[in-house]
């Protein structure tokens, strides 16, 4: 008799949701808790911010490279974000992982999930929500990265954002962090519960 192999599903999650709605964030409070996770490293176009590291935080490309990499059908979905800079999900990157037996968490912006629900059905979704537009405001104003502009375009933008919730497999309310990661957590440990043939991936 074969013995079912118990709670030990690779999980690639998606983490999406506005701006400032604090992806990045929970995404770093959740690895602390869980480093078997690996976060999946993007291609984008833009430039690093201080700090910021080739390989580490994301590869930095050429919008030439970037593009010759669209054509080859490397990125499992890429968008151009806030109109400015183009971003993208390795394939390889993900394929490497689930082959090695390794769990992915990454975040996207809301178009980029649109694709990944095609591209990666199996891929579980959670849409991050933030408290409110006010608080959404003063989170981007705290973490300082973006001048006046890009601060109102990220929240126009959010309000779009917000009407996309109900495509999502899980609703993540990000008021306090710890209650988030909690909930992040839960949703992860559901999917390495599911019975083998429900979340096969296929990259
Ligand atoms: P996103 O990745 O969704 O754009 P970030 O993770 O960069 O958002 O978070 C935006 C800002 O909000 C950061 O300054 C971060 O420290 C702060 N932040 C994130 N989550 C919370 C929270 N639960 N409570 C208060 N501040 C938060
Ligand atoms: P930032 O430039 O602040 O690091 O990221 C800007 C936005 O790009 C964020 O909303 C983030 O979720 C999104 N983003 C980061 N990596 C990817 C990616 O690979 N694909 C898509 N579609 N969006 C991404």
């Amino acid at each position: 008799m074969s013995y079912p192999v118990h709670g030990d599903q690779t999980v690639f999650l998606v983490l999406s949701g506005p701006s400032g709605a604090g992806k990045s964030t929970l995404i770093s409070s959740f690895l602390r808790r869980r480093p078997e996770f690996v976060r999946c490293i993007s291609v984008t176009t833009r430039q690093p911010r201080p700090g910021e590291r080739h390989g580490i935080d994301y590869f930095f490309t050429t919008t030439d490279e970037f593009n010759r990499m669209v054509l080859d059908g490397a990125f499992l979905e890429h968008a151009q974000v806030f109109g400015q800079h183009s971003y993208g999900t390795p394939r390889s990157f993900v394929a490497e992982n689930f082959a090695a037996g390794r769990s992915v968490i990454k975040d996207v912006d809301v178009q980029g999930a649109i694709q990944i629900r095609r591209s990666f059905p199996t891929a579980v979704q959670v849409f991050v929500v933030p408290p409110s537009r006010e608080e959404i405001e003063r989170r981007l104003r705290t973490r300082a990265t973006e001048g006046e502009e890009a601060i109102r375009r990220r929240l126009s933008e959010a309000q779009l954002e917000l009407m996309q919730w109900a495509e999502y497999d899980y609703l993540v309310y990000n008021g306090d962090l710890e209650v988030a990661v909690d909930d992040v957590a839960a949703v992860v440990r559901a999917e390495q519960l599911k019975a083998p043939g429900r979340g096969t991936h296929r990259v």
